[in-house]
């Protein structure tokens, strides 16, 4: 008879029972609607123990990477301890390596503290020492690198962005908790083609998703767009020409809305672009890094170019509240 541990208790599974029944049954109430599987409402994640596969069918490949499950068709065959949420425990690490990339992004390289682990494309959480404020920054490492790499841009007013570019310094402590989000690579369907489309440090996502994706040896066509409102806008250049240069599977194609459409580029609107460049957008897997509502509109379009729900990831960085 398998164990569900659930916040610190046990609790008996039944010979044929589901998790979402067990824990119905002693009076744990979990959030449920459909119970067959189809609306994935009751979808949680197992911290330890294996969930069935039957139990994560319709579920995007990052959401299954991670062991979330649906509780209503998941009939355990051993032990699990379940959750709802993890909480992230706080990181104190030094900032090693600060260079600007262009004139208002700023790279940042960060100490990758023991034990943190992550897949690129997720987000981390930065505070700031003094107040602990509070923002998001897309981890444009790979986690094959002992180093953690931000880039942030500056933002008119912008409180973290100025500090990060004006206050802090090398060798400073910073704060971070983390790792969250779902726009990352998940290794399988090797021939699958790949399109990447990032505007401004939408880029930092994706630098971190194209290395990891070359790194597993994908076989299918990548096109990375990277898109700004003018050249200057554009950044790290030289060596994503020099990747694309070394892999015959990979198109950088550089996008800008105004002034003349750079070397090997586009000029362009960049929410059209995808499908004017590459017609139906069938069976692609998509990842669409950057400003919301341009990744809006993007993940419109590339569904109407064809690309399943399922396989559209995004991150679309929206502003916090104000403070
Ligand atoms: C999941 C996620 C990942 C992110 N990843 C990155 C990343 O890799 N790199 C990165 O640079 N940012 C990223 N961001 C955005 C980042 O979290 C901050 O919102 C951004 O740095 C601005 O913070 P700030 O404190 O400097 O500005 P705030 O003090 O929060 O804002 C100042 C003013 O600027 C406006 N504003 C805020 N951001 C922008 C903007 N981008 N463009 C125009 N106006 C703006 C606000 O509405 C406000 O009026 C991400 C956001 C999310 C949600």
């Amino acid at each position: 008879m398998p164990t569900i541990t659930f916040e610190g208790k046990d609790f008996f599974c039944a010979d044929d029972e589901t998790v979402l029944e067990c824990m119905t049954r002693h009076g744990v109430l979990l959030p449920s609607s459909c119970q067959s599987g189809a609306c994935q409402t009751c979808m949680i994640r197992a911290v330890e123990g294996t969930p069935p596969p039957e139990s994560q069918n319709g579920l995007k490949d990052t959401l299954k990477a991670q062991n979330y499950f649906l509780a209503c068709v998941c009939k355990p065959s051993g032990d699990m301890s379940i959750g709802l949420s993890t909480v992230s425990p706080r990181y104190k690490i030094a900032l090693l390596h600060k260079e600007l990339l262009n004139e208002s992004v700023v790279r940042l390289r960060l100490e990758r503290p023991a034990g943190f682990y992550y897949r690129a494309g997720q987000f981390i959480n930065l505070l700031r020492p003094s107040d602990e404020l509070t923002r998001s920054y897309s981890l444009a490492s790979t986690a094959d690198e002992d180093f953690l790499e931000l880039h942030v841009k500056r933002v008119p007013e912008g409180k973290m962005s100025n500090w990060v570019f004006d206050g802090l310094q090398v060798g400073d402590e910073v704060v971070f908790f983390g790792p969250a989000g779902d726009c990352f690579y998940v290794p399988g369907k090797p021939e699958q083609p790949l399109l990447l489309v990032g505007t401004g440090t939408g880029l930092a996502p994706l630098y971190g998703i194209l290395r990891d994706v070359l790194n597993y040896g994908h076989l299918g066509p990548v096109h990375l767009l990277h898109a700004s409102l003018a050249a200057p806008g554009l950044y790290l250049e030289p060596e994503l020409r020099a990747l694309d240069a070394r892999n015959d599977n990979l198109s950088y194609i550089p996008c800008v809305l105004h002034g003349d459409a750079p070397e090997g580029g586009i000029q362009g609107n960049i929410a059209n672009i995808p499908s004017q460049l590459l017609g139906t957008l069938k069976g692609y897997r998509v990842f669409l890094c950057g400003d919301p509502p341009i990744v809006n509109a993007l993940r419109q379009n590339v569904f109407l170019a064809g690309t399943s729900m399922q396989d559209i990831f995004s991150d679309p960085f929206v502003f916090s509240p104000h403070d």
